[in-house]
């Protein structure tokens, strides 16, 4: 289903023009139009979700099975030397458009690029109590 006041709706439907490098029945994949580097492409469902939250599973899978293929394609015609996946959800999470997109960032060798957090150092007890609360 589109959101007729999603603007990846638009793109991912043809609806607005995008530089496709891929396209399906089920998703297009475009290049971002601010790339953090050479080749950063967007993963867009055609249908929409607001969020991973929001992703049928079966469109889970197939996104990680099309981004293997591409991860591939950009190696072999960018000759890039790493790859980040990154998926924002939420706007606490830096998501800026409520559709949900899978980033595929190409790595270069010394790009200048960051994709980090700053590492925590939690006492024992607090991871210990974390994964209790995720299990029980
Ligand atoms: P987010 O922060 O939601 O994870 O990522 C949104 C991404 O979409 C950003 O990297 C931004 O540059 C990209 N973007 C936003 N609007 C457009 C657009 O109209 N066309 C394209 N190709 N990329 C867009
Ligand atoms: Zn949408």
């Amino acid at each position: 289903m589109k959101n007729d006041d999603c603007i990846f709706c638009k793109i991912a439907n043809g609806e607005i023009p995008s530089r496709t490098i891929y396209e399906d029945q089920l998703f297009r994949v475009i290049l971002d139009l601010n790339p953090a580097t050479k080749g950063h492409a967007l993963i867009l469902p055609k249908d929409h979700s607001a969020s991973l939250y929001e992703l049928p599973e079966e469109t889970a899978a197939a996104v990680l099975v099309l981004a293997k293929k591409l991860a591939v394609i950009l190696r072999e015609k960018l000759g890039c030397d790493g790859l980040n996946l990154v998926q924002n959800n939420g706007e606490a999470a830096g998501q800026t458009v409520s559709h949900f997109h899978l980033h595929m960032i190409p790595r270069y060798t010394d790009d200048g690029q960051k994709i980090s957090w700053i590492p925590g150092k939690p006492a024992q007890e607090e991871l210990d109590e974390v994964r209790k609360k995720l299990t029980e």
